[in-house]
């Protein structure tokens, strides 16, 4: 059936392992991230198998209902409300908010457990972490009070919201907090997270900062690229996720509706360039699914717009026909299958 997204399970154990090398080559704990590809299992099989130090994802559901042996990271600041799930769940989180480490706190209490935590320092990207100095100190002499929590590092994020590249200097400035934090509480620091794909260009150039530990990987993994400046990775595959749909209808029709142009099926007012008559396909999938412009497509077609349900190509330029029936490749970008793989309506096929 199709639409289907389909994982290469070599490839993406060859990407695993190529990742999972230059990290420990460095010597920096990898903690590999599978929200992309919603924790499924037969994915966290693959790596199941690999010397992978953590498995980490954003959603606790993903993580309660994942099964391995590697220990599980919440990577998402955690909600109040999904605490106690997380706790009997989860070892360890990335944190921000000291009202939800005490709340963590209680909870392990109450679970007779422990739960630890890496506080999330923002440097400047601006999503989560503690950007204010007053309030890092205090909250890390508060939560060395906390019986059921273990400080067990620091980290940040960058290049996720704000698009801030990370740089030796900026690193630097998560050093030496963290010689602070442990100047404060007399105890070493274990895990020092320096960030996430981004880094690696850093990673590879041997200028991560000396102190810095750890890094959380997830798109260089499933796409073989750094995700500071796009670049690819040497010795990896960026098609380890591919696309697959079906040709619904196949006609030659003009390139411009015809009549007054009013609204699409999402409210805006849609604009078309002439390119006379051409042919067009329709695709059963759409906007429900997948945005249209983050496919890739494997054959020289473009693909020029979509309603919830349908894709519309046009295929002049293809030397292919595309008969009603026929199915339509590509490759893919981290959007694409991010929500290729939420949408229950798409196959999930592994080879
Ligand atoms: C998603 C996420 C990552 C992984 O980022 P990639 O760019 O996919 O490697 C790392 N850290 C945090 C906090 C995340 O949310």
């Amino acid at each position: 059936m199709y639409p289907r997204i389909i994982v290469d399970l070599k490839k993406l154990k060859h990407n695993a392992q190529r990742l999972i090398d230059i990290a420990h080559s460095h010597n920096h704990s990898i903690m590999a991230v599978t929200k992309v590809f919603c924790a499924d299992q037969k994915l966290i099989d693959v790596y199941n198998e690999l010397n992978i130090d953590y498995l980490a994802d954003s959603r606790i559901k993903n993580l309660v209902k994942m099964t391995t042996d590697h220990p599980k990271v919440l990577l998402r600041i955690p909600m109040i409300s999904e605490i106690d799930v997380m706790v009997s769940h989860v070892e360890m989180s990335l944190n921000s908010e000291l009202e939800t480490i005490k709340k963590i706190n209680q909870s392990a209490k109450r679970q007779d457990t422990n739960h630890k935590i890496i506080l999330m320092i923002d440097l400047g990207d601006l999503r989560e972490g503690i950007f204010n100095e007053n309030e890092l100190i205090n909250t890390v002499q508060e939560i060395m009070t906390l019986e059921h929590i273990t400080l067990e590092g620091v980290g940040t994020n960058l290049t996720c919201y704000g698009g801030i590249i990370p740089s030796q200097e900026t690193l630097e400035k998560l050093v030496s907090i963290k010689v602070k934090i442990e100047a404060l509480t007399a105890k070493a620091l274990k895990i020092i997270s320096g960030g996430n794909s981004s880094n690696l260009t850093l990673l590879m150039n041997g200028e991560i900062p000396q102190g810095i530990n750890n890094i959380r990987l997830g798109e260089s993994i499933v796409l073989g690229r750094e995700s500071a400046y796009g670049n690819h990775l040497e010795n990896t595959y960026d098609d380890v996720f591919t696309f697959e749909a079906e040709v619904i209808e196949s006609k030659i029709k003009p390139s411009v509706p015809i009549g007054q142009i009013g609204m699409d099926a999402f409210g805006n007012t849609p604009e078309f360039e002439d390119k006379g008559i051409i042919r067009r396909v329709i695709l059963g999938v759409g906007r429900q699914d997948v945005d249209h412009e983050e496919l890739i497509p494997l054959d020289t077609v473009e693909v020029i717009g979509s309603s919830s349900d349908h894709i519309i190509v046009d295929v002049s330029h293809s030397p292919q026909t595309y008969r009603v029936g026929d199915t339509m490749k590509f490759k893919l970008t981290y959007g694409s299958i991010l929500s290729l793989y939420t949408s229950q309506y798409i196959e999930k096929h592994y080879v």
